[in-house]
């Protein structure tokens, strides 16, 4: 049996992308700030999945402690350039 879960984190941030400016229908960039050129936050939220063909559950009914998953879940979001520390 194949058991799947999802789950989601929301998290915010902020940022200011200095050089953002807006593009133009040529392609070139123009001279007009773009939307995320000054300092500003975006929310988001981050979907993970796990999957288990075990027919095995722990002591209080999960497939897997999501607990255990938090210090992947951090390096992802560091390797994506979303958080670094
Ligand atoms: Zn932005």
């Amino acid at each position: 049996m194949k058991t799947t879960v999802t789950r989601y984190h929301d998290f915010s941030m902020g940022h200011a992308v200095t050089g953002h400016k807006l593009i133009d229908e040529n392609g070139n960039e123009t001279l007009i700030k773009g939307g995320c050129y000054n300092l500003h936050g975006h929310n988001y939220r981050f979907y993970f999945t796990i999957e288990s063909t075990l027919n095995k559950l722990d002591n209080v009914g999960r497939i897997l402690d999501f607990n255990e998953l938090r210090p992947s879940c951090v390096l992802g979001l560091n390797k994506l350039g979303i958080i670094s520390f």
